[in-house]
């Protein structure tokens, strides 16, 4: 029998818009290249089926409404990026969804930032090896608060913005989307058996580049909590 005590692990959870409960996570999933120009930046034809990698529930980085929040410049790389997307909340799963399946198990959505060391995605990607080094990251999932599904039903359209520094940078529509929502969610649940709890990062739209030490990054998804970091 172990002398050390268990160690205390808090469960990660989003916060709710306007709510005192939280959103209790379970996985974190994200859709690669379903943005057809942001896939033709990253050297894609635009027209790929999509695929999916993970972020552990911890790398979220939960930002209030109304506040611009620290966000520490990640160790170990010299060009970190920012990635805007829409953010699904599930509120059941299953294997094998069809698309009308997954778009009734959608629980809310938020805005949330897929940063990534892109020097070492890109490192590891020329090496034929995992990438987690470059996506999977403490803090590397900044998301504002979860907005209940409601009256919006599955979102097909959504002006998407990011600027950096007061400059817009990426500036897109969800209704550019390669896989749209619901059947984005149908393809997952072929490949993982999904839950309550999981998040879904839908992809970035083009313009994804670099932030600095000192940045100020403000994020927009219409309908959805505005985000504002100060890169520190
Ligand atoms: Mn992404």
């Amino acid at each position: 029998m172990s002398t050390l005590p268990l160690p205390r692990v808090q469960p990660v959870a989003v916060p709710i818009l306007n709510d005192q409960q939280t959103y209790p996570v379970r996985r974190v999933f994200c859709v690669g290249r379903n943005y057809a120009d942001h896939a033709i930046e990253m050297g894609g034809t635009g027209r790929e089926p999509p695929f999916f990698f993970l972020k552990p529930a911890d790398a979220l980085f939960p930002v209030p409404v109304g506040q611009t929040v620290d966000w520490p410049y990640p160790m170990a790389t010299e060009d970190c990026h920012h990635e805007v997307e829409l953010v699904v909340a599930l509120a059941c799963g299953g294997r094998q969804l069809s698309p009308e399946q997954a778009a009734s198990c959608i629980w809310g959505y938020a805005l949330g930032l897929d940063m990534t060391r892109r020097d070492r995605q890109a490192e590891m990607k020329k090496a034929g090896k995992p990438w987690e080094i470059g996506k999977a990251f403490d803090h590397g999932a900044p998301i504002g608060p979860l907005v209940p599904i409601g009256e919006r039903g599955v979102l097909i359209e959504g002006a998407i913005t990011l600027s950096v520094n007061g400059t817009v940078k990426q500036s897109g529509n969800l209704a550019q989307l390669i896989w749209p929502l619901a059947e984005m969610i149908s393809e997952l649940s072929k490949a993982w058996a999904l839950e309550a709890g999981d998040l879904i990062f839908t992809g970035t739209p083009a313009g994804v580049g670099p932030v600095q030490r000192g940045d100020q990054v403000d994020a927009s998804f219409e309908g959805l909590p505005s985000l504002s970091l100060r890169v520190v």
